[in-house]
């Protein structure tokens, strides 16, 4: 533990989710005395965990004269600032941690933090693998599913690749990732920063915020929002961008002639985009950002190729699903955004027929319109409310048809689509409408495509 923060004897929790739960198990585990409070109702595997440990809590409320004799509160990332809670807490002066700077404060093993607003999920599995496979003992946690705090009960690692949200930034002190990853910023969760896009972004930026010169920052330079940012901030950290233009870089990567080239470390590494396992622009860009992390991390070229060709991409994000009767359907139910949209139709080479739809989060269809007047030929809004979708798109795309679920929105994508077209589920929205879930959404569309 960290000298300076043995102080801090009296903890309270807030949030019983996978992150809350870590950190009260860890806070337990140093000694401390915790105190877990949840406004709603406390998931029952959470619940019996808690209480299997005999660590007190309370559900449906925050009982704040309880809250407010901790000297530290460590808070979930679901807990947004506006809470009355958080207000309070700000107004006692009390020091409130995220849970990422929490667990930090226990570990010393070598830290690479991934954040974007997309592509975090796939490049912190991915750089995950690549290390697992170069036999480094490594532990992949964070926003992926797996807490910090709650794999740092169990042991001690050499390594540790964490994906980490927005959110999971907005409470951080002293967190200093060794090697931080930065993929993209672009609009998203704006309701959670009163609409501001410098907040959201500021917010993301904090990624780096305690970096100095012994620290990397593998980051997008083709990224205009990135780049003005750094200008800014002009930081020590040294610096490898990635991108996707053909130029030269000394430090980095890009890409040339069809291969994406890195170097760093004083080695080479070019490896072409067909053996890429993750196909498309947007995952060029995780390969070569966890190609270069690999790369600083010294794994040897024939070990990183292996494991860049051989990943297999987890659930949801462009998944490819099965060819029936010459057309191929592809599940990008994760693609909550238009910018993820976008990169799903910029991958496709053939004629799509487009399902999308769901919670619109305030998105801005312009940029899309390219790319949906060129490759798509009929869109299936799968929403409650598609009014926003149909009127955007009616003009430019020959078919639109509307449903509110899976099963029938493959259906008629089947029918629409003929031998040699793509269905695709890329919706740019949120999912809550008709679905649980991403999840959810994604896996009643698999099961309708399997059943064709
Ligand atoms: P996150 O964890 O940031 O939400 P995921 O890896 O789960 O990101 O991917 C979410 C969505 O974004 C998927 O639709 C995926 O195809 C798309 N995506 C993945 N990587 C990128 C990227 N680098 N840029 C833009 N979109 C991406």
């Amino acid at each position: 533990m960290k000298e300076s923060l043995i102080k801090y004897q009296n903890i309270v929790v807030l949030g019983a989710g996978e992150s809350g739960c870590g950190a009260a198990l860890l806070a337990q585990k140093q000694g401390m005395r915790v105190f877990v409070s949840d406004f709603d109702s406390i998931a029952s595997p959470y619940k019996t965990l808690l209480e299997t440990h005999a660590i007190n809590f309370e559900e449906d409320q925050h009982t704040e004269s309880r809250i407010l004799q901790a000297d530290l509160i460590v808070k979930s990332p679901g807990i947004s600032e506006s809470a009355a809670i958080i207000k309070s807490i700000r107004k006692a002066g009390i020091t409130l941690v995220s849970e990422i700077e929490f667990a930090s404060w226990f570990t010393n093993a070598f830290i690479i933090a991934v954040t974007g607003s997309n592509g975090k999920t796939t490049t912190t599995a991915l750089i995950g693998h690549a290390l697992q496979q170069a036999g480094m003992d490594v532990c992949v946690a964070g926003n992926i599913g797996f807490s910090f705090a709650a794999a740092l009960v169990t042991r001690e690692y050499d390594y540790f690749v964490l994906e980490v949200s927005s959110f999971q930034l907005d409470d951080i002190v002293n967190f200093r990732p060794d090697i931080a990853v930065l993929l993209n910023i672009t609009p998203n969760h704006l309701d959670r920063y009163q609409n501001s896009f410098e907040a959201y972004t500021a917010s993301k930026m904090r990624l780096i915020k305690n970096q100095n010169a012994d620290n990397m920052l593998v980051y997008n330079i083709d990224d205009e929002l990135i780049n003005e940012e750094l200008e800014k901030l002009n930081p020590s950290v040294q610096l490898f961008p990635i991108t996707t233009n053909s130029v030269k870089i000394n430090q980095g990567a890009a890409l040339q002639g069809g291969q994406i080239k890195i170097h760093a470390n004083q080695t080479n590494f070019n490896m072409t985009l067909e053996q890429l396992a993750l196909q498309g622009k947007h995952n060029a860009y995780n390969s070569m950002a966890a190609g270069v992390t690999s790369k600083l991390l010294q794994i040897r070229n024939e070990s990183l190729k292996q494991s860049l060709s051989d990943f297999q991409n987890i659930a949801h994000r462009l998944e490819y699903i099965a060819n029936v009767h010459g057309i191929s359907y592809y599940n990008d139910s994760k693609a909550t955004s238009v910018n993820a949209t976008w990169y799903a139709l910029e991958s496709m080479e053939k004629p799509v027929v487009w399902i999308a739809g769901g919670i619109d989060k305030g998105n801005d269809y312009a940029a899309l319109m390219p790319l949906v007047r060129q490759k798509v030929k009929a869109l299936i809004c799968l929403g409650l409310n598609n009014k926003k979708l149909m009127e955007t798109f009616s003009s430019v795309i020959d078919q639109v048809v509307e449903t509110d679920n899976a099963k029938e929105a493959v259906m008629i994508a089947s029918m629409l689509a003929t031998n040699g077209d793509v269905v695709l589920l890329s919706p740019a929205c949120a999912s809550f409408d008709l679905f649980e879930s991403y999840e959810d959404r994604g896996d009643q569309f698999k099961k309708a495509v399997n059943s064709l």
